[in-house]
């Protein structure tokens, strides 16, 4: 990519605006809350905006046109070289706990939030820009982005869109045409993200540490109307929130754990209130089972690996529950109740995440009713890939051909270091499969549906992001980002997409570049 030199003096840029106008229909809440949790600043223009990707599915789902919004007139907007009209962009406040230090001034520092905009499914969504310049909440850092980081967190966020997980997702990416200096000098480029908000775990904290006991009140108030409406109805609306975010909490990282997906920077800022997966950096799809897989290059002490990430979470809610003290201490009458009511909404995620869990093993094996020794079969499967290094998910998908019947099963066995290790394993499982009254086909069918096929699989996200990196050859992005859109569905003709990394492929590190 021909860019300028990273001393470049970026000076707003004058576009003409041939094309269909941008109309993003902007009905913003977070702008009307008070001025101390946010500032109040436009994106910094770029040098040589170029458009990468319209995810033009999720525009037209947001009512938006993809075709505007890839216009010249667009892309400016998806630069930050324009504001469009009925934008009011924010940088947000919030604090957090990182790898378990607690910064009590985070906040937005490369993101603005450019208004809310109400999808067709009346769900309200942050529009944000990603990497769109220094902020008040910048530190040290330069307020951009690099191109690679943001190509994973498209890929990485519309596979589990797809998936079927929560998450926020990629509506458009953009090259800067300036270069921004990492380890070394790398092309810069914007992300474009929706969420259902950016509230974080680290946004109460912000005014916890303050002792800013109003400012809890009000931005509860707000997760509560906008995320949780059914704990207004309730005694104790503050406590309903949190048990709300607890339980989504416990949902969503059942379905990571059953992905095999790890985020690698599971941090209280990077925690959402909705429920939703956010802030994708150094994040990873598990290949070989084992828990204790970590990709961050950032994460030493394997604080966020694979096996971890339940407990990480409910570390994290913990940190949510202590900032609602205040709050929950109004509702609960004394501090002393207070703690023990925060203490009883935290004892609900262990449960909580251990049902989802076992009933999504449940659907991954195809059993539809629940016996007595499930949970102990389920168990024995996973320790025996563990100690085969067998691959997550295509043990899953190959057992829909073996739940046929044995004579399936060569595929899944093939996978196994010992295959007998998983022939054993396989005799009990078909006896239970006997137990169950659906056909053959009914199950494996069923079993298609929650065991995917395609994930973003590390080397394959890594050869798309160095191709368009260093080669600018965006092809393979797209092509990936085809594969993870349909995950459910054999596709003749692209298995390498399907098969683990060979040992040569295998990428054990990734970096979030920032
Ligand atoms: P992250 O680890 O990406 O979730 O970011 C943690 C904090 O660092 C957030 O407050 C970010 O806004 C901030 N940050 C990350 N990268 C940059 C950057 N390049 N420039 C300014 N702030 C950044
Ligand atoms: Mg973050």
């Amino acid at each position: 990519m021909s860019s300028p030199d990273v001393s470049t003096v970026v000076q707003p840029v004058t576009y003409s605006s041939d094309g269909p106008t941008v109309r993003f229909g902007f009905e913003n809440t977070y702008a009307r809350l008070p001025e101390r949790f946010y500032a109040r600043l436009n994106p910094m223009p770029v040098a040589a905006p170029q458009l990468v990707k319209v995810n033009a599915e999720l525009a037209r789902s947001m009512g938006l046109d993809p075709e505007a919004l890839a216009s010249a007139q667009g892309v400016e907007i998806l630069a930050g070289n324009r504001v469009a009209e009925g934008a009011e962009p924010l940088a947000l406040a919030y604090a957090g706990h990182q790898f378990g230090h607690f910064v009590p001034q985070l906040g937005d520092g490369r993101a603005n939030l450019l208004g809310e905009v109400v999808g067709r499914d009346g769900v309200r969504y942050d529009i944000q820009l990603k990497g769109s310049g220094p902020t008040p909440f910048s530190r040290a850092g330069d307020g951009r982005a690099a191109l690679g980081p943001v190509l994973r967190e498209y890929i990485v966020s519309e596979a589990m869109a797809a998936l079927g997980v929560p998450t926020a997702r990629a509506l458009a990416a953009v090259t800067t045409g300036t270069r921004v200096l990492r380890e070394t000098a790398l092309p810069g480029a914007v992300l474009t993200r929706v969420a259902a908000s950016h509230i974080r775990v680290g946004t109460f904290q912000y005014f916890a540490a303050r002792r800013d006991t109003d400012g809890i009140r009000t931005l509860a108030n707000y997760a509560i109307a906008r995320h949780y409406p059914q704990a207004a109805q309730s005694k104790q609306p503050y406590r309903a929130l949190l048990d709300g975010v607890i339980g989504r909490q416990a949902e969503l990282i059942a379905q990571w754990m059953l992905l095999g997906f790890i985020h690698g920077v599971m941090n209280t800022d990077n925690t959402s209130i909705s429920g939703e997966t956010i802030d994708y950096g150094p994040c990873a799809f598990m290949e070989a089972y084992d828990p204790g897989t970590v990709f961050s290059s950032i994460d030493t002490n394997g604080r966020y690996a694979y096996g971890n990430q339940p407990r990480a979470a409910l570390w994290n809610l913990a940190r949510l529950a202590e900032a609602l003290l205040p709050l929950l201490e109004e509702e609960a009458g004394s501090e002393e109740a207070a703690m023990a009511s925060a203490q009883e909404a935290l004892g609900a995620f262990e449960p909580h995440y251990e049902a989802a869990r076992i009933a999504g093993l449940r659907r991954k094996l195809g059993l539809f009713t629940e016996r007595e020794g499930d949970a102990a079969l389920i168990e024995n499967l996973l320790e025996r890939m563990g100690a085969n290094q067998a691959d997550f998910t295509l043990t899953f998908r190959r057992l829909c051909d073996a739940a046929a019947g044995p004579e399936g099963d060569g595929g899944v066995r093939a996978l196994f270091a010992d295959p007998e290790a998983y022939s054993s394993w396989a005799v009990g499982w078909q006896r239970r499969l006997e137990v169950e009254s659906v056909s053959a086909e009914v199950r494996a069918a069923a079993m298609r549906k929650t065991n995917p096929a395609f994930i973003p699989r590390n080397h394959m996200v890594e050869a798309a992001l160095n191709a368009a990196v260093s080669r600018q050859d965006f092809k393979p992005f797209e092509q990936l980002l085809d594969v993870v859109a349909r995950p459910y569905e054999d596709r003749p003709g692209l298995e390498r997409y399907a098969a683990p990394a060979r040992p040569e492929e295998y990428v054990s590190q990734t970096f979030c570049g920032t």
